[in-house]
Formats: structure tokens, C-alpha cells, sequence
């Protein structure tokens, strides 16, 4: 059976162009790039000459790029780093209620730590409500955490909105763009953020490598010590593969980043278009417009994504509910909910994201399982049984 894979918001495949440029670097190419000898300045010139890369990508100073494990321990970084260092100016944190897990449990943590967190609303279709934004804003806000675009949805937050209020009060801006590397255009020479994280394993690099831009000048202090690696704000010998592979995914992603953002959009379409007309009682979750090109999130009354996710799963079509750090947890979608969805039409989500090994042929196949999946769990639910 075929494997079709439409959960790329969760990982993506390591591209084989990846994975080639990572291979010296797990033999011959072995070095620690903190030694000295020649097997040490290979891996060195290795690491610095993809940071220099990224840098690029990124329009910053290569400087200003940080190797770190991933998205998760960029967002701790990047808030723990800079709440403990600004705090003698400052408590008050402001946040989304629709933020990955690795930003609503760092700000949690914070919490217990003395930090006043807000946690902002979002309207109907899963953005950010600016006005409840700068109502937030305090003498004490000493850091602003706002994601780039949301992980369930897709839907894209206005940063440069936010980031430009920000700097008006000389805030720090956090944005967690683990969604949108790859996918949007991030120039960080013209948008107004001080700390962007990011993560290889969605841009078809490998798992355990990411990264945080720091801007030159925002306080930070580390939150892992050790010896003095990447400019002593993340200490621990630099995952050498890994940040080649970063690199390489970042040149694939970039290079292709237009041409790719529209046929994934073009099949985005045909799938939702397809599903509304053929399956009564849908709706598609937030808004349509401000959205990732590879990104669909719907809920189909009456049956619980998770029945959807195992009788796909049985045709080989890769879907999740939710996202697939909380895809374990009975509770409805943090995200969903805050859009003002009730529990039950919250439970019935699916979650599509597409990627660059995904056909026509794959969105067909896929929308007729899904016609078939539908109509077998809504003859087994009650309360469809009671509305028909
Ligand atoms: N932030 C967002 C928006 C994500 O979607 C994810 C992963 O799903 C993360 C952070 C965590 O990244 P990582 O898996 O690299 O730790």
C-alpha cells in the first residue's frame, strides 16, 4: 500500500539532498568543532560556514544565529533567557492562548517563577485581536511571545503589526516561526523581531536541530551552561551533522519557496474544495485567507478526529487531530477552543499538511477515503443518527 503523507506540520521526511550533505560529517568528517586540530577546524569551518548560510537566508548577522536542539528548546531559551535577564526591569509577559505547547509551558513555569503572563485572545479565525494587544501592554511588559503562524491552523499572525508596537515601547518580540521557515519569506533585516525561533525537522532536515536568531543588542542569558559554545548563549559540543543538514534544508526550502507555495496551495484547494462539496455538515477552521499554503484544519460533524486519523491510517493517508504533542490528550484543541469552537466541534478537526512529495492523485484518493471514512462513522454515531 502506498504511503500518503499529509501530516508535514508534524515532520516532514529528511530530504535525500539532506541527508547526503550530512553523511561525511557522521564518518570521516567526525571532528568536534571546539578542537583545535584539523579533524576539529573541519567540523569548526563546517558549523560556521552553515551559519554564515542561514544568515544569508535570514538577511541578519551570522552572529545572530544560535544552534539549538530544536523548536522546543529555542522558545525555552528565548523566554526563559530573556524574562530571567530583564527582569530587574520588568515582570510582565504578554502572550496568545494559541501558542505551541513549548511557549503556554515555558510561560507556565514563568508563572511559578514570579512572571505575570497575559495570555492574548484570538477572533473567530484564529487571529490575534490587536486592540486586546496594546490594551496588555504595561510599564512592567518586559517581553512580547507571538507565534509567526499557528501550528493547527496554519493561520498566520501579523508579527509586523506586532513586532512595530513592540519597538514603539521598546519591548522585546519573541515569534516562534517553527510553522513558517520554508514556507514565508522571513527578512529579518526589515521585520521588526528581536528572537525567531526555528526547527529543521519541518523544513525536511533532521530531528534534534533548530535554531533561535538573537538580534544583536536583546538581553539574554543562557539557560544551559557548560563550556563557552555558540557565543556562550548554549553551551554543549555543536551538533555538526545536524547543522549541515539545518543548512541544506534551508537552501532547498528557500530556493524553492515560490514554486512550491503554489502547487501546495493548488492541492490545498482541490482538498477543500473536494471535501465541501462532497461531505455535508464540514467546516473549515480559521480563516481562509491568512493561511499556510500547505495547511488545512476541518472539522467534520459528529465523528471524533481520531476515528477520521485510524480508518485513514488503514487506506495509508498520515492526517493527526490536533497537533501531535497534545494528539494523546483526551482534552479538545487549546487553539480550536480559544477560536471560539465548542468541544464537540473541536473533537471533530482534522489536520492536512501537505508537502513536496504529495500529487493530485494523492488529494483524489484521499478525498474519496475520506467520503467512504465519513459516511461509515456517521452511521455508527448516535447523534448523527438523531439529526438525520
Ligand atoms: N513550535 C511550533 C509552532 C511547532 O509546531 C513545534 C512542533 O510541532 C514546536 C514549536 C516544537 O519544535 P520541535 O519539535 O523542533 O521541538
Amino acid at each position: 500500500m502506498k504511503l500518503i503523507y499529509l501530516d508535514h506540520s508534524a515532520t516532514t521526511p529528511v530530504h535525500p539532498e539532506v541527508l547526503e550533505a550530512m553523511k561525511p560529517y557522521f564518518s570521516d568528517r567526525f571532528g568536534n568543532a571546539s578542537s583545535l586540530h584539523q579533524a576539529g577546524r573541519i567540523a569548526r569551518d563546517a558549523v560556521e560556514s552553515a551559519r554564515q548560510k542561514i544568515a544569508d537566508y535570514l538577511k541578519c548577522e551570522p552572529k545572530e544565529v544560535i544552534f539549538t536542539s530544536g523548536g522546543t528548546e529555542s522558545d525555552n531559551l528565548a523566554l526563559f533567557g530573556t524574562a530571567r535577564a530583564n527582569r530587574s526591569k520588568g515582570t510582565h509577559i504578554i502572550t496568545s492562548k494559541i501558542e505551541h505547547h513549548a511557549v503556554l509551558n515555558t510561560c507556565n513555569q514563568l508563572e511559578k517563577d514570579g512572571f505575570e503572563i497575559t495570555y492574548l485572545p484570538v477572533d473567530k479565525d484564529g487571529i490575534v485581536i490587536i486592540d486586546e494587544f496594546k490594551k496588555a501592554i504595561k510599564p512592567q511588559t518586559i517581553l512580547i511571545s507571538i507565534m509567526h503562524a499557528n501550528n493547527e491552523t496554519g493561520v498566520v499572525q501579523p508579527i509586523e503589526q506586532i513586532g512595530k508596537i513592540a519597538r514603539e515601547h521598546k519591548i522585546i518580540f519573541h515569534t516562534d516561526a517553527v510553522q513558517t521557515m520554508g514556507k514565508l519569506k522571513i527578512e529579518l533585516d526589515k521585520l521588526p523581531v528581536d528572537l525567531l525561533s526555528f526547527s529543521g525537522h519541518k523544513i525536511y532536515g533532521p530531528k534534534g536541530i533548530g535554531g533561535l536568531f538573537i538580534r544583536k543588542g536583546t538581553k539574554i542569558i543562557p539557560t544551559q551552561f557548560g563550556g563557552h559554545h555558540e557565543f556562550k548563549r548554549r553551551a554543549g559540543t555543536e551538533n555538526v551533522p545536524g547543522i549541515v543538514g539545518l543548512a541544506k534544508a534551508m537552501e532547498i526550502t528557500h530556493t524553492n519557496l515560490e514554486s512550491e507555495n503554489k502547487r501546495l496551495s493548488a492541492l490545498r484547494d482541490r482538498l477543500e474544495t473536494g471535501l465541501i462539496q462532497k461531505i455535508e455538515d464540514i467546516q473549515v477552521n480559521g480563516s481562509r485567507f491568512k493561511r499556510l499554503p500547505n495547511l488545512l484544519n476541518i472539522s467534520f460533524n459528529y465523528v471524533e478526529g481520531e476515528g477520521i486519523i485510524l480508518n485513514l491510517d488503514s487506506y495509508g493517508i498520515c492526517v493527526s487531530s490536533g497537533s501531535a504533542c497534545t494528539s494523546e490528550s483526551l482534552e479538545p484543541s487549546h487553539v480550536l477552543s480559544a477560536m471560539g469552537l465548542t468541544p464537540e466541534i473541536a473533537h471533530c478537526s482534522v489536520r492536512f499538511s501537505l508537502g513536496k512529495d504529495n500529487t493530485e492523485s494523492d488529494i483524489d484518493f484521499t478525498m474519496e477515503c475520506m467520503v467512504k471514512v465519513i459516511k461509515k462513522l456517521r452511521e455508527m454515531s448516535p447523534l448523527y443518527r438523531k439529526k438525520s
